[in-house]
Order: C-alpha cells, then structure tokens, then sequence
C-alpha cells in the first residue's frame, strides 16, 4: 500500500471540510490514514519531570504555573541537577529511555544556561534520549542545546493566530513560530501541538491545524491537549468542551499529519476509557504519563496499562537503541500482567 503523501499545502476550506465530514467517514478515514504509517495497536510512551515550576512571567491563560494567577500552586526553584539526574537514573532503571524535562520559563536566562545544558549532558550520558521545554529559544541558545545532546524540544502554538491574544499577551504568535524555526535550524525534533476547550471555535482548531501542518516540517510529535480547567486562571469557568470535538480534532491532525506521532496530552485524566479508545481510534499514538510513570503504585498508571491491555494496545517498539528496546519490554510487561493477572493465585496475600 502506498502511504498518503505529507503535504505541506493545506488550505483552511481543506481543514474544515474534513472537520464537517460525517463522525464515520472521519473516523474511518483517519484510521486508514494511520494504518498506513503506523502499527494501529502501538501507542509511545513519554515521561516529564517538572525541573522549575511556578512563577512564569509569561499570562497564558490557561496556565496555573503563571505567576499572574493565583492557583495556590507551590512554587519551586530550578532544580539541582544532581536531583534531575537522580530522577533520569530512577526513571531509566525502570526502562525508560526518553526523559522529558520543562521549566515554567519565558526563555531560559544566560544565568541557568550552563545547568540546563549540564543537565541536557547528563542525562544523555545515561544513555537517555533528551527533551526540553524552556519557553522561547534564540538562534544561538537552540544550537547550544542542540550541540549538547537535546533531541526533542516542546514549544507549542496552543491555538489559531486569530484566537492567540485572547489567550496570552506577553508573547507573540510570530515568538513562537521563530522558536521553532530554530529549532528546526539546529537540527533539533519539534514537537507542537495545541490544546482544546479554551472558547475557541471550530476555525480556530481548523487554523491551528492548517498552521502546524504547512510548517516546511510537520512536528514529529503533535499533543492535543483538553483543557484543564484551574481554579485561579482565567479560564476556569469556560464551558465544556463537547468531547466529540476532541475527537474530530484529533482525527483531522491524523489526516493532516500523517506520519507524526499524536499526542493525548493534558487532559487525559478527564476522560473516561471509552473516549480514550476512540482518540486511539481516532489516530492518537503518543501518552504521557506523570513524573510518577515507572515508579511502583502508581494508581494512573496502572489505570493505562490496564487500558492498553482491555484494547490490545502495546507500548511502541522502537529498535534505535538498547535502553528503549528495555523500556518497552519492561512496559509490555506490564500490559502482559494487566491482560493476565485475573488467572493467577496471589499466594503472598493472606485469605479472608
Ligand atoms: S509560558 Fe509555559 S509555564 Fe509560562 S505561563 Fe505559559 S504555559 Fe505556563
């Protein structure tokens, strides 16, 4: 089967009508588009670690790390990298292989340049694959972290250009595009995606689409968020978002974005199973778990290994280098386990 062609030459009619198609015939058209790039029953898993939080300058308005709203979230320094580096051991000992790290910045400062870089070294020093994001990223700071070691780097565009300023103000949409753009240069992976259920509407997802999709390269990795709604943020009393336009949106970046991983990103812990298992129908290959992926009792988890098992899901199979190879054996097992464990005798626990 020949694979659809990546275009890069979308146009907004193009998007909508893909956007207004009926539920099934975009379902179903998103599910061929993926089968023909991927393995349907294979989704990524990616771990973050938060290494600064809080006490952003920048006023997006959906953020509760915005040191213009008051969330009650507890604020924390940079992280030492001794901590970070613990953190990256503790996760790779569990098998994981790519380690996410962001820090509640608008641009990293010439004063934590070096720790974060350090950081990037360190990590990668372990065997790990690297990601980062810091907030916008000048020619010169974007070839550093390339030259370091930094294979992957977030920035996303959230929404269209036309609803951005109703959503943050002390950055422009241009800021953001110039990031990624120096990104690219650097040589770095782009992953940038948007999030849903600010009060934007259906062309307002259509534009963020069309933008992401007619970048000279598509993001290899693409998160659609839901919005989480935070008491404190401008945004807490937004209306729902209908969760069938979740799905429609994660549907059209498949179609737009064929060969991109896409991401079901923030949000994910409001939806129950059966909305989950139609995104993964819908094209969504990628998850993220917590800070507390891979570490014992973890209850959310648990809750996904459970699901992929329930869906016949296996965490993807890459062959790039040893350490992911571990990682996905380690959670394939655990997808093993979830599938199984209802045929085997706790004999450890003590009958009632
Ligand atoms: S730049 Fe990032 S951390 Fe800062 S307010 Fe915006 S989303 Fe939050």
């Amino acid at each position: 089967m020949t694979a659809t062609a990546l275009r890069h030459d979308w146009t907004l009619q193009e998007a909508r009508d893909l956007f207004n198609l009926p539920f099934n015939d975009l379902l179903f058209r998103a599910q061929s588009v993926h089968r023909e790039h991927f393995d349907p029953n294979e989704v990524q898993v990616s771990t973050l670690l938060s290494i600064k939080t809080g006490a952003c300058p920048e006023d997006c308005k959906y953020c509760p790390q915005s040191g213009h709203y008051n969330t009650g979230l507890e604020k924390e320094k940079l992280l030492e990298i001794e901590k970070v580096v613990a953190e990256a051991r503790a996760a790779k000992q569990k098998g994981a292989s790519r380690f996410c790290m962001g820090a509640a910045w608008r641009s990293p400062s010439k004063k934590d340049m070096p720790y974060v870089l350090d950081m990037v070294k360190q990590v990668k020093s372990l065997g790990m694959e690297t990601c980062m994001t810091l907030g916008m990223l000048k020619e010169e700071e974007a070839r550093e972290l390339a030259d370091a070691g930094l294979d992957y780097y977030n920035h996303n565009l959230d929404t269209s250009e036309k609803y951005y300023n109703h959503i943050i103000t002390t950055r422009t949409y241009q800021d953001r595009l110039d990031t990624l753009d120096n990104v690219r240069r650097a040589g770095m992976k782009v992953c940038c995606g948007g999030i849903m259920g600010m009060g934007e509407d259906e062309d307002d997802r259509v534009g963020l689409l069309v933008q992401l999709a007619n970048l000279p390269q598509h993001p290899e990795s693409v998160p659609v968020n839901m919005l989480v709604k935070v008491k404190g943020t401008p945004l807490e009393d937004v209306e729902d978002l209908e969760p069938f336009d979740f799905i429609r949106m994660i549907a059209v970046a498949r179609i737009m974005m064929p060969a991109s991983h896409v991401r079901l990103s923030a949000g994910r812990e409001q939806m129950n199973e059966q909305m989950q298992a139609m995104c993964f129908l819908a094209g969504a290959n990628s998850i993220f778990y917590g800070e507390k992926l891979l570490t014992t009792s973890n209850p959310e988890a648990d809750a996904d290994m459970q699901l992929f098992a329930k869906l016949g899901i296996r965490p993807e199979q890459r062959q790039q280098c040893a350490t992911e190879a571990q990682e996905e054996e380690v959670l394939a097992e655990a997808v093993e386990y979830e599938a199984t464990r209802h045929m085997f005798y706790d004999a450890t626990r003590e009958s009632a």
